[in-house]
C-alpha cells in the first residue's frame, strides 16, 4: 500500500490533514465544520479520557451531566462572558417542522416557535452555576468539585480537523470554594495536572503559564495554560484553568453562610482540555511515514506479523505468536496478531507504520529456527533480532524506552525554538525564519499586544511561571517591562 503522504518539510499543513484522514483518526462530515471520529482515533481519546478521568478522581473530583441547552437569559447574566461567545453561539429557535404545502420539502413550524431561545453550549459555566444556586447554602456545601464529560458547539469560522472544530468534545471541570485562595489552588492544581498528563501520558512537554488579560478566557480573573510547540514552529494551546473570581456567583445569586456566619459570594474555578489534544499529538510526533504514538496512547502497542511461504509455515508460526501473546498481555500490553492472508506482510507493515503501531513483530521462518523474533520500532524505524527466551520483557523495557525517548525528543525540539530577542528587527526575523517561542519584553499593554499581533501574527502565548523578573525593553515600544513573555504563531 502506498502512502502518498505530503512530506512535512513541502506543506506541514496538508501533511497533517492528509495523516489525520489516512491513519482513520477523522475525517470531515456533511456538516461545517464538524467532524467525524472514527473507531482508531476515538481508541486513542478514550486512552486519554480514562487517564485524565483517573488523574481528575485522585484529585477528589467527581463527574456529573448538565444540560446542551442553556436559555438565553442565563447566557447574558454574566456580561463580559457573553461578549466573549456571543459571536459563536448556535441558537435553537423552533421545537418542530412541517412538510410545506406541496409535501416536498420539511420547514420550521413558524407555529412552533420557543419562547425563550436556548443556546447550544460553547461552556456550561451559566447553566451551572444556575444549578450551584441550589446546592450551597452554607460553607458546608464546599468545595464542589465536579466535572463533566460533554460536547460543546463555537460556531468558528476557520475550522481544521480536532484543532478547531464547530462541535468538539471535551471535559469542563467546575468548582465551588468558599475562599479565594482555595479557588486559585484549584486552578493551579488543575493546570499541574493537565502538564503532567501531556508530559507523562502524551509525552508532549509542555510550558506552564498565566494567559495576558487580551487572551483570558471570557468572565475570568486569570486563565492558566498549558503550552504546546508543534514541529512546524506553531504553538499551541494545549489545555487552560481559569479562576473565575466571584463573577459567576454574583451573575447567578450564589451565596453562602460562612463559617462567621455572614454571607459571602461562592468562589469559582472552570478547566478544560478538548479532541484538540489529538491534534497535539500528531503533530508533535508523527513523521513523514504516518503517525507515531507513545505506547501510553496506542490503542495496539505491538503488532506481529507472520511471514510464510506455505499453510504449514504460517501454522507454526501461529503456534509460536500464541505464547509470546499470552506472555505480552500478562505484562498488560495490548497486542495485535495480523495474519490475514488476503494481504502481503510489505502492506502490513507500511499499514502499521501509517498508524503509528509503537512496535512490530515480525516472525518467519528463519527466525523460528534460530529461536529469535525481529523486533522493529515505530519512532526510529530501526529493527532488531531479539531471543525467544528474552522477549517478553524486552518488549516490556522497549515500549518504555520509546515513551520517554519521544519525550525526550520532543522537549529538545521546543527547548531549541525558544529564542531570546532584543530587537523587533530580530523578533520578526525568529518568527518568519525559525518559529516557536520568542522570548522578548513587552510593556504590559494590551494595546502594545494588539499592534504585535497585527504586524506578525504573533501572540502572547503565556507568561510562564517559571519566569525569571528581569528589566528590560519592549521590543516594539521600549517602555520599560519587567520580564520576557513568551510569543508565537499560534494554531
Ligand atoms: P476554553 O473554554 O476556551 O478555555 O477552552 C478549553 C479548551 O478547549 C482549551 O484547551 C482549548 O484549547 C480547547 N478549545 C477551544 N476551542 C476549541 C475548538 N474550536 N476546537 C477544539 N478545541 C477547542
Amino acid at each position: 500500500m502506498s502512502k502518498n503522504l505530503t512530506k512535512r518539510s513541502e506543506d506541514y499543513s496538508k501533511w497533517y490533514n492528509e495523516l489525520v484522514v489516512k491513519a482513520d483518526l477523522a475525517e470531515n462530515s456533511g456538516v461545517r465544520g464538524c467532524m467525524v471520529i472514527k473507531p482508531y482515533g476515538y481508541a486513542i481519546w478514550e486512552k486519554m479520557q480514562a487517564e485524565l478521568d483517573r488523574m481528575f478522581k485522585e484529585t477528589g473530583h467527581q463527574n456529573a451531566y448538565f444540560p446542551l441547552f442553556i436559555p438565553k437569559s442565563y447566557f447574558s447574566k454574566e456580561a463580559s462572558h457573553v461578549d466573549g461567545f456571543a459571536k459563536e453561539c448556535a441558537v435553537v429557535t423552533h421545537y418542530r417542522l412541517k412538510t410545506s404545502e406541496d409535501g416536498k420539502t420539511i420547514e420550521v413550524d413558524p407555529d412552533a416557535k420557543l419562547e425563550e431561545e436556548l443556546i447550544v453550549r460553547p461552556t456550561s459555566e451559566t447553566i451551572i452555576w444556575d444549578t450551584y444556586r441550589k446546592w450551597i447554602q452554607s460553607y458546608r456545601d464546599l468545595p464542589i468539585l465536579v466535572n463533566q464529560w460533554a460536547n460543546v458547539v463555537r460556531w468558528e469560522m476557520r475550522t481544521r480537523l480536532f484543532l478547531r472544530t464547530a462541535e468538539f468534545l471535551w471535559q469542563e471541570g467546575h468548582t465551588a470554594h468558599a475562599t479565594k485562595q482555595e479557588a486559585i489552588a484549584e486552578a493551579e492544581q488543575m493546570m499541574n495536572v493537565y502538564a503532567e498528563f501531556a508530559e507523562n501520558f502524551m509525552a508532549i512537554p509542555v510550558i506552564k503559564g498565566v494567559k495576558t488579560a487580551n487572551e483570558r478566557f471570557a468572565g475570568a480573573e486569570e486563565t492558566y495554560c498549558i503550552e504546546a510547540l508543534m514541529q512546524d514552529g506553531k504553538a499551541l494551546q494545549a489545555g487552560t484553568s481559569h479562576f473565575l473570581g466571584q463573577n459567576f456567583a454574583k451573575a447567578f445569586d450564589v451565596k453562602f453562610a460562612n463559617q462567621e456566619g455572614k454571607q459571602d459570594y461562592v468562589w469559582a474555578t472552570s478547566w478544560g482540555v478538548s479532541t484538540r489534544l489529538m491534534g497535539a499529538l500528531v503533530m508533535t510526533h508523527s513523521d513523514d511515514n504516518g503517525l507515531v504514538l507513545p505506547p501510553n496512547l496506542a490503542p495496539i502497542q505491538v503488532v506481529i506479523v507472520p511471514i510464510h511461504r506455505s499453510d504449514e509455515q504460517l501454522e507454526e508460526i501461529s503456534a509460536e505468536v500464541k505464547t509470546l501473546m499470552a506472555q505480552l498481555r500478562k505484562l498488560n500490553i495490548s497486542v495485535k496478531y495480523d495474519d490475514r492472508t488476503t494481504h502481503k506482510p510489505g502492506w502490513k507493515f507500511n499499514e502499521y507504520e501509517l498508524k503509528g503501531v509503537p512496535v512490530r513483530i515480525a516472525v518467519g521462518p528463519k527466525d523460528l529456527e534460530n529461536g529469535t523474533f525481529e523486533v522493529a520500532r515505530r519512532d526510529t524505524l530501526t529493527k532488531e533480532i531479539v531471543a525467544k527466551a528474552d522477549i517478553a520483557n524486552y518488549i516490556q523495557d522497549l515500549l518504555e524506552k520509546i515513551q520517554s525517548e519521544l519525550f525526550n525528543k520532543a522537549i529538545e525540539y521546543r527547548n531549541s525554538h525558544i529564542t531570546e530577542v532584543n530587537s523587533f528587527e530580530e523578533f520578526k526575523d525568529i518568527l518568519d525564519n525559525k518559529g516557536g517561542f520568542v522570548a522578548a519584553h513587552w510593556d504590559g499593554t494590551g494595546e502594545t499586544e494588539e499592534r504585535i499581533k497585527e504586524l506578525t501574527k504573533a501572540t502572547i502565548r503565556c507568561i510562564a511561571l517559571d519566569r525569571v523578573e528581569e528589566e528590560g525593553k519592549c521590543v516594539l515600544t521600549g517602555a520599560p517591562s519587567k520580564g520576557r513573555v513568551l510569543f508565537a504563531k499560534a494554531y
